[in-house]
């Protein structure tokens, strides 16, 4: 039996992608660069994601899935997340797009998920101020967020978040514009509010996850090396 190469198998797919999408606009740059480089198990599940269908990525490079908000208007196409972003003339590869949908694949296919209950970019009519704060929440049937899940293009930016969460986690209840780390402050003001279980980051063939507990705005994190299997959690609904 041979062992498929995922990484290369991504890399075509996201490079015919491109090209076809570069000989329509006659614009953007002639090769697809991926930085960082695709990891092994994150193209592994974004092409998993593609052959089950969980999305697929239409011919101007949106993705289509019923785990993203629908389209703003009846009859519209979704345009929540575009692969590939047209800027100054030039196009490029949306880096951070193919982890949040590995990542997605990998909380169905590996950490038990149902489709149903996992939502990508949780949108401004159910959050309000709060809506994409963070990129994905898995949510009991009930209606209570389990999990909030942040994706990162980078070990380095992963880094850098876990750092601004945990600072204001420690600090408590405090606002976005005092804070000293606006740019991932929501994703602490997302957490002290709906009180997931856990809190889990990915990165290109990186994650973490934390076991939260809350007091009075507080939030304490108990480290775990990935997001426990939902047989693993006891819950309501
Ligand atoms: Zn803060």
């Amino acid at each position: 039996m041979s062992i498929r190469n995922y990484k290369i198998e991504a890399e075509n797919y996201l490079s015919d992608k491109f090209a076809k999408l570069k000989s329509k606009t006659k614009s953007g740059e002639s090769t697809c660069f991926f930085v960082p480089k695709l990891g092994a198990q994150e193209s592994k599940y974004f092409i998993l994601g593609l052959e089950h269908n969980f999305y697929s990525i239409d011919e101007e490079g949106y993705v289509k899935s019923s785990i993203l908000p629908p389209p703003t208007k009846p009859g519209d196409k979704q345009r929540m997340i575009t692969l590939y972003w047209h800027r100054q003339g030039k196009r490029y590869l949306y880096r951070e797009g193919v982890c949040q949908l590995s990542t997605v694949t990998y909380l169905i296919l590996n950490r038990g998920w149902n489709k149903d209950s996992i939502f990508l970019e949780p949108d401004i009519s159910n959050y309000g101020d709060l809506a994409y704060a963070v990129d994905i929440i898995i949510k009991a049937s009930q209606g209570k967020i389990l999990v909030c899940c942040e994706v990162k293009k980078s070990k380095s930016e992963l880094d850098k978040l876990i750092k601004h969460f945990k600072y204001c986690s420690n600090i408590g209840p405090h606002e976005r514009k005092s804070c000293k780390y606006r740019q991932n402050h929501p994703k602490y003001e997302m957490c002290a509010k709906y009180e997931p279980m856990y809190f889990y980051v990915t990165a290109p063939d990186n994650e973490i996850c934390y076991k939260l507990s809350y007091n009075n705005g507080r939030i304490f994190s108990e480290e775990l090396w990935d997001l426990p299997h939902k047989n693993q959690i006891s819950f309501q609904g």
